[in-house]
């Protein structure tokens, strides 16, 4: 299949996706032990195109099981680090070999726009490469002296319980699939209900790749019911969770009773500090691109863009200009540049935000409505607010859409609050060619991940995670690791071992 568009290919498209998804346990595609399903459906037609197993507690108990069974007596565990990475490669080889129907899967099941979701589909093959060569360095230390000498040995936790969100579902779900694998963990995977599709092609690259059965597990349906069972179940030490600051408090509180290794990874509302010296066209260009790619549902978005008093009006009439000319249709054209939003209920959410940003008296630069050539899916034209307050909902709140506010600000220190002024800390983006300023400004944001002079692009081996209210812990290289596996020493005597003698004559 090929990215072009047009009422054929969409129709041969349509015509290879599955009408039901299952779950995926112990090798094998099996429906809920009751039987429920709930629908699937389009964000472009808003038809139902699939169904969807729902699991409960017993789908995830029979996936635990499996999951269990493969990690205590079957070979993975204890693999070497090179037939390991051999697989981690068989298994992005799977991936880049199906890289088009997964970006046209994704495509059709997100409304994310076919050109970006292409390098989604390369960047998940990418995560399990990343990872088949960390295997080979992962690390054990040893400690000696005189007396004894002691050495760490890394294990893989167990059964790790995976919860990803329907935005860039697949690439997701690979960037913790990757860590988990190599470090010998076995999974549970739990989707986002409202896109299971590439997923669902997981189970058939694991076994090409020669993955081991029961190491790899799905379990489908909502949040509440399979999510929340897969958390509370006590042989599932770590839960890896992305998705919103809500569910993540949600998900603490369930994982304490049990004392879990949590990595939560939440919402943003991440700014771009524009100063008046900065490369002004490289500022914008990122500015455009961080918020309104992905259709703005991005955790990492800049979605409030702070500009130095002197360069404010200007920069605002650039960014209205630039947003306005922003291809917006048909996510399976090539040539758009902003598609479909997941759902009727997002987009009614983030339509909500467009009232509230004109009844708190932010201006409206460019869009807020659905553009008049698409009367039907959930598509918003690029939207630019002005004058926005920090006071607003809109400055505050994670909208999670095509929507960007921008605010002026007088000096350093003021970019510095108004940047830190959300509960929100997952990244930043600074523009000024005054870099003693910027590295000043970057050491105060709070922030997980900032981009100085620098557009959103990542180095594998970085930390990846947020602060406050956008997350607990970090993943990337090394952090991914020390998360998936265990610590624990061995001390050794290295000659007589002198113990005074409690209770001896
Ligand atoms: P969500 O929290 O609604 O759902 C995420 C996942 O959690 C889904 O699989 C859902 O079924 C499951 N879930 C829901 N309730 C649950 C519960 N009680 N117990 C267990 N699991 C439960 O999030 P979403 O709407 O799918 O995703 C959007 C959010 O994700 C945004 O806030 C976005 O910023 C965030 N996000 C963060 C990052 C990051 O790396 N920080 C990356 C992508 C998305």
């Amino acid at each position: 299949m090929t990215a072009v568009a047009g009422p054929a290919i969409k129709q041969q498209l349509v015509d290879s996706l599955p009408s039901a998804i299952r779950h995926y346990i112990d090798g094998e595609h099996v429906d809920s032990v009751d039987g429920a399903t709930i629908a699937v459906t389009d964000p472009v037609g808003h038809e139902q195109y699939c169904t969807l197993a729902a699991g409960g507690s017993a789908d995830i108990s029979k996936a635990v099981a499996a999951a269990r069974r493969a990690f205590v007596d079957g070979p993975w565990a204890g693999l070497s680090a090179r037939r390991r990475s051999n697989t981690l490669n068989a298994i992005a080889n799977a991936i880049e070999s199906r890289a088009d129907t997964l970006a046209e899967f994704e495509t059709f099941d997100t409304g994310l726009p076919i050109s970006q979701a292409h390098g989604l589909a390369a960047r998940a093959a990418e995560n399990f490469r990343y990872f088949a060569e960390v295997c080979g360095s992962i690390h054990e230390d040893s400690f000696r002296s005189p007396a004894q000498i002691g050495y760490s040995i890394r294990r893989p936790k167990g059964v790790a319980g995976l919860i990803t969100p329907w935005n860039v579902p697949f690439m997701l779900a690979t960037w913790k699939l990757a860590p988990c694998l190599a470090a010998g963990c076995t999974v549970v995977l739990k989707p986002a209900e409202l896109s299971p599709l590439t997923a669902s092609l997981l189970p058939e690259i694991m076994e090409e790749a020669g993955v081991p059965q029961g190491v790899f597990n799905i379990v489908h349906g909502i949040g509440e019911d399979a999510g929340a069972a897969l958390v509370s179940h006590p042989d599932v030490p770590v839960i890896s969770f992305t998705g919103e600051t809500t569910t993540g408090k949600i998900i603490m509180r369930s994982a304490a009773e049990h004392l879990k290794g949590l990595s939560m990874e939440l919402g943003g509302k991440s700014p771009v500090v524009v100063f008046a010296d900065a490369d002004v066209p490289a500022a914008l260009d990122s500015a455009l691109f961080g918020v309104f790619s992905l259709n703005g549902e991005r955790c990492t978005a800049g979605s409030r863009v702070l500009v130095e008093r002197s360069l404010y009006d200007e920069f605002v009439t650039m960014l209205g200009q630039r947003a306005a000319k922003i291809r917006i249709g048909d996510p399976s054209d090539p040539a758009t540049q902003l598609g479909a939003l997941i759902s009727t209920e997002h987009y009614a959410r983030v339509m909500s935000y467009i009232d509230s940003g004109i009844e708190e008296g932010a201006r409206l630069v460019t869009g807020g409505t659905r553009p008049p050539h698409l009367e039907t899916g959930n598509y918003l034209a690029a939207t630019v607010f002005a004058d926005v307050r920090p006071d607003m909902r809109i400055f505050q709140e994670e909208i999670f859409g095509p929507v960007v506010c921008v605010t002026p600000f007088d000096d350093e220190g003021d970019a510095i609050r108004l940047a830190n002024d959300t509960r929100y800390g997952l990244a930043a983006y600074i523009w000024t060619n005054d870099l003693r300023r910027g590295h000043r400004v970057a050491h105060r944001i709070d922030a997980g991940m900032l981009w100085l002079n620098s557009h959103n692009v990542r180095d594998l081996r970085t930390p990846f995670g947020g602060v406050k209210a956008s997350g607990l812990g970090r993943e990337g290289g090394q952090h991914s690791v020390d998360f998936y596996t265990e610590t624990s020493i061995v001390h050794v005597a290295l000659g007589d071992t002198h113990v005074p003698r409690f209770g001896a004559e």
